[in-house]
């Protein structure tokens, strides 16, 4: 944290909830931009910086000598001291009139707010749906998800052991990463017993596979899906998940032993609840400078926000790519609005998407580049191995 000021006087205060890719990225920008002038502290809820691209992984997070850390980078590993205090609580309300944050047992006034809570599935209001399937988009879920596999391949494994029937609801990156993994994983020699592979299947719901993306990447991903033994099917919407059972739209049912969802994300509930413009799934509208309209001061980024590049109309994607482009942005327009210099507008260019398929192998699009196999999974690694890199480098 910054000294005190000459005069004594309390130094205009930062608040930035969540740190995420966004929040993170914020914090540090606040705080390249500001020097000394402004204080900044970055709330969580888990003392950890969690890697939440990575959780598609759940048969590495089975491993039980695999370090925690490889998923979440304690805090205090990433940010130091003199750039920003770190509190460690659960954000329960926000009070835009009174400029004041809700913790669990307290209470953090801002001066400015940079709103960086990511988001959290998507239910879709399906009955069940939330009770008996697990998911993948927090890391705590992923662990569960991962502990779910290792118990039932022990007690259900050994010589001439029926196929776990793994059903993966969701047919965008998320679904088709996770459906690989499983499908390809040794879960066997991680759950120590004789094991045949688990049988999945992603039901891709309404949307076909990997809608938005190009035709030739859709092509080669459904190759390396069959390759990995994924069966796909299309046109599926869940309307009931019961303890071991998906209800389709048309009547049928789909058992399983385990059941993933994967069918979109929303934004967490104190972000719903705010008395300001939402967009789709709850997410915050925000001006061409990441504020939220009529809100001097008070900014969003990353996965929590609704917005549609500035001449496209397209909107930004929820992805940790477009969270850290949006966020220096959002830091730089703290400093600027607390100053009153003019306020940088935030346009999104994608470098580009990959996608994990299993074995090693993986698809994507790159400067104007189709990969797939080998060489878009060597690339994807990459693309992790740098951003682990830059987060220790802090
Ligand atoms: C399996 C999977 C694979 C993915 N792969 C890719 C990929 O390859 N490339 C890509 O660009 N994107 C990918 N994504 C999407 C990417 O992870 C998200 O878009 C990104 O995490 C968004 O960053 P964020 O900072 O907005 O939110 P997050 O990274 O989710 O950070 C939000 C933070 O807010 C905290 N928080 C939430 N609520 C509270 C609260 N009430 N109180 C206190 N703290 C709170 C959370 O603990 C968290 O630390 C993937 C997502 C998943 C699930």
């Amino acid at each position: 944290m910054a000294d005190p000021t000459p005069d004594g006087r309390p130094r205009p205060n930062v608040v930035i909830l969540g740190a995420g890719y966004a929040g993170l990225a914020a914090a540090k920008a606040v705080r390249r931009h500001a020097g000394s002038a402004l204080d900044v502290t970055l709330v969580d809820r888990t003392p950890d910086h969690v890697l939440r691209t990575e959780l598609y992984e759940v048969d590495e997070i089975a491993k039980p000598l695999r370090p925690r850390r490889t998923w979440a980078v304690p805090i205090a590993e990433v940010l130091s001291e003199r750039e920003a205090a770190f509190v460690h609580g659960t954000v329960t309300g926000i009070d835009l009139s009174s400029r004041t944050v809700r913790l669990e047992g307290s209470t953090l006034p801002f001066d400015y707010l940079i709103v960086c809570l990511g988001s959290v599935p998507s239910y879709f209001g399906i009955p069940g749906a939330r009770e008996n399937a697990e998911e993948v988009y927090s890391l705590s879920g992923a662990e569960r998800l991962a502990a779910r596999i290792v118990a039932l391949t022990k007690t259900r494994g050994g010589p001439g052991a029926a196929p776990l029937r793994v059903v993966v609801a969701g047919g965008g990156s998320t679904g088709t990463e996770v459906s690989a993994e499983i499908a390809t994983a040794k879960w066997g020699e991680i759950a120590g017993v004789a094991a045949p592979a688990p049988a999945v299947t992603l039901l891709t719901g309404p949307t076909p596979l990997l809608d938005g993306f190009s035709p030739a990447l859709i092509r080669h991903a459904r190759a390396l899906l069959e390759e990995a033994h994924v069966e796909v099917r299309e046109n599926t919407p869940v309307v009931r998940a019961e303890p071991g059972t998906l209800t389709l739209k048309d009547g049928s049912s789909v058992p399983f032993d385990v059941a993933v969802w994967c069918a979109g994300v929303e934004a967490p509930p104190v972000v719903a609840q705010l008395p300001v413009e939402h967009g789709k799934g709850k997410r915050l509208k925000v001006t061409p400078y990441l504020e939220l309209p009529d809100r001097p001061g008070v900014f969003a980024v990353g996965d929590v926000i609704d917005y549609a590049n500035p001449g496209t109309g397209v909107l930004v994607p929820g992805t940790a790519q477009a969270a850290l482009a949006g966020a220096p942005v959002a830091g730089y327009n703290v400093v600027a609005r607390h100053e009153g210099r003019r306020m940088k507008r935030f346009s999104y260019h994608e470098k580009g998407v990959i996608v994990s398929l299993g074995l090693g192998k993986a698809v994507g699009r790159a400067v104007g580049l189709t990969l797939w196999g080998r060489p878009a999974y060597v690339l994807k690694s990459l693309v992790e191995a740098e951003y682990s890199l830059a987060v220790e480098r802090g």
